[in-house]
């Protein structure tokens, strides 16, 4: 079911990925930042913080990009998948559902999560590098396609299947594309542990050519992840082609060619990603000259893009706590202004895992000058728990209301309770109506799972 959600006053009419805040960000009449027509100044009173303040009309017009340029402009069918990996939860499952999308799963959990928002086997791919038997048999059991990753998940799914319960995969090859983009975020290069080497490629068909049971309908491959240029997109399709004449030739029945996700978004302003329907033109247009100059038929085309569908629909608000001042100094010249958040690393571990770099502002005074240079440090024992280094902000005082933008994708499902951090809530927004999709985590959770044996107890 595609919903026809109407659009609301004064959105931009920008590619999501391109725009630093979501689309329907504006400036209220209290001169407090204001989204999905909610104020979040309001929305940090009602609901605390941290606080994930999700868009709904920025999801939705995302996916809508993805899957309307497909349909225009190539001329084969074609499916989009949301990678749920960026950020999977009840209400984003159902919501890219909800406007046609497939899901792209990577795990037991989110293959779960997926099934109780009310996907369907047949809307869903199960990624993984070292599935384990369960995970295996749980795919089996409710229909979904599996995105097989080595030989040797292909023996075990063997061992699983029987006549009623056959199974549906595409085999993930790893292409050889290197890149630009940070090393923990490739994963087509020749040296990573995705996906199927080419030396390895005949033994897999061979295997899969004796064992009609597992009925391998398509390739796939993904390149890595916030990615800004198009030729290793463009490069992917040609080596698809090869790696498909081959299976062809030994008689699999190829029908799908899934070409992953990996379009980039702007985090920061010097940040200038190619728009959703920019890839989506060009990697159509690679797909169709590389098959057709293979003189093969042209295939069903999957993507399953993440980060620019939820990355740039959601926001993160905090509370400014205390400030340090650091004097100038010979190593320092400037000194620095530490401010405080109550957050951090356990909400958003990107800075610290990959030297993530965002953009924030006040939501209280989001129209202030921001003119005093500012570190925003998180509230972990970590000295490494630094969110923003040297960013401007109106003279930040304790009590305003700090929002990172573009957290949407990579922060959620990567959070952890480091410090025994309560996971934060979140809220989806939309047309002034605001609704929680995630409860904050209380103390009481964080407990839950602990055993204190009975010799412990005082
Ligand atoms: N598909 C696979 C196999 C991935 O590993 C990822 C993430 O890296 C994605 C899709 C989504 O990528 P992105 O969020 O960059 O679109």
């Amino acid at each position: 079911m595609v919903s026809t959600l109407g659009t609301p006053p004064s959105v931009k009419s920008v590619s999501p990925n391109q725009s630093l805040q979501p689309l329907t960000s504006r400036v209220n009449s209290q001169g407090h930042l204001e989204i999905g027509g909610c104020d979040v100044v309001e929305l940090v009173r009602q609901f605390g913080s941290p606080l994930y303040i999700l868009d709904e009309w920025t999801l939705r017009q995302a996916c809508r990009l993805y899957r309307d340029t497909w349909a225009r402009c190539y001329p084969g069918q074609s499916q989009v998948l949301y990678a749920t990996k960026a950020w999977n939860c009840l209400a984003i499952c159902a919501l890219a559902l909800q406007e046609g999308l497939g899901l792209d799963v990577a795990s037991g959990g989110e293959l779960y999560t997926a099934l109780q928002a009310g996907a369907r086997g047949e809307e869903l791919y199960l990624h993984g590098n070292a599935k384990s038997a369960e995970e295996l048999a749980m795919a089996l059991e409710v229909g979904c396609t599996l995105v097989a990753d080595s030989l040797y998940e292909l023996q075990q799914v063997a061992a699983l299947v029987t006549p009623e319960r056959p199974a549906r995969l595409l085999v993930r090859v790893n292409p050889g594309i290197d890149v630009h983009t940070h090393e923990y975020i490739r994963t087509g290069q020749t040296d990573s542990k995705f996906g199927i080497g080419q030396w390895q490629l005949p033994e897999v068909f061979d295997f899969l050519a004796a064992h009609p049971q597992l009925h391998c309908v398509g390739l796939h491959a993904h390149i890595g992840s916030q990615i800004f240029d198009l030729q290793g997109h463009r490069d992917l399709a040609g080596v698809l082609a090869q790696i498909w004449r081959q299976g062809l030739d030994r008689g699999l029945p190829l029908q799908e060619l899934n070409v992953g996700g990996g379009l980039g978004i702007r985090y920061v302003e010097s940040d200038d990603p190619p728009s959703i329907p920019e890839w989506v033109e060009a990697v159509a247009t690679a797909v169709r000259q590389s098959f057709t100059a293979a003189g093969l038929p042209l295939p069903k085309v999957l993507c399953e893009p993440g980060r620019s569908v939820i990355g740039p629909a959601a926001v993160t608000a905090y509370t400014l706590g205390g400030q340090k001042r650091i004097p100038p100094s010979e190593d320092l010249p400037e000194g620095r202004l530490y401010v405080t958040i109550d957050g951090g690393m356990s909400d958003n571990p990107r800075p610290i895992t990959y030297g993530a770099r965002y953009t924030a502002l006040l939501a209280n005074r989001p129209e202030a000058e921001a003119t005093q240079r500012v570190t925003v440090a998180g509230k972990h024992c970590e000295s490494g728990d630094v969110l923003l280094k040297d960013v401007l902000l109106p003279n930040p005082a304790p009590g305003d209301v700090l929002v990172v933008l573009a957290t949407g994708a990579y922060n959620y499902s990567m959070a952890s309770n480091y410090n025994r951090f309560p996971r934060p809530a979140a809220v989806l927004v939309n047309q002034g109506e605001v609704q929680l999709i995630l409860r904050r985590e209380t103390y009481a959770d964080l407990i839950r799972q602990d055993i204190l044996p009975e010799r412990l107890q005082r």
